[in-house]
């Protein structure tokens, strides 16, 4: 399975990765380059993610998750960025309720 990500992925993965530090820039420089290669078994929007590697280079080390941040709605969820080899390797939302997040949040809700 490998599919695009969808729009509110990709609006989540560049507003977590906004800023001019070299780790964002280069993490940044792959969403172009990211493929959908699986899901979260709950059912929430949560994707793992694979990078065509031939196109970007890696990012420098940097720790992991390589970003996350909550939301400023309460009850909404939190988000991270899990890397691979200095690859983006999953979007993660989670919730603090039983329910599964099944679209992404608005990224101007976002708290960074
Ligand atoms: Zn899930």
């Amino acid at each position: 399975m490998a599919e695009p990500l969808s729009p509110g992925a990709t609006a989540t993965l560049n507003a977590l990765l906004a800023g001019p530090d070299p780790v964002s820039s280069a993490l940044r420089a792959q969403i172009p380059h990211a493929r959908v290669t699986g899901r979260c078994g709950c059912g929430c929007v949560t994707v793992d993610l694979t990078v065509d590697r031939a196109a970007v280079p890696p990012a420098p080390p940097h720790n992991n998750p390589a970003a996350d941040a909550g939301y400023t709605v309460p009850d909404f969820p939190g988000v991270m960025v899990l890397t691979k080899d200095g690859y983006l390797s999953l979007l993660e939302i989670y919730s603090v309720s039983d329910d599964p997040i099944t679209t992404w949040p608005e990224p101007r809700f976002l708290d960074r």
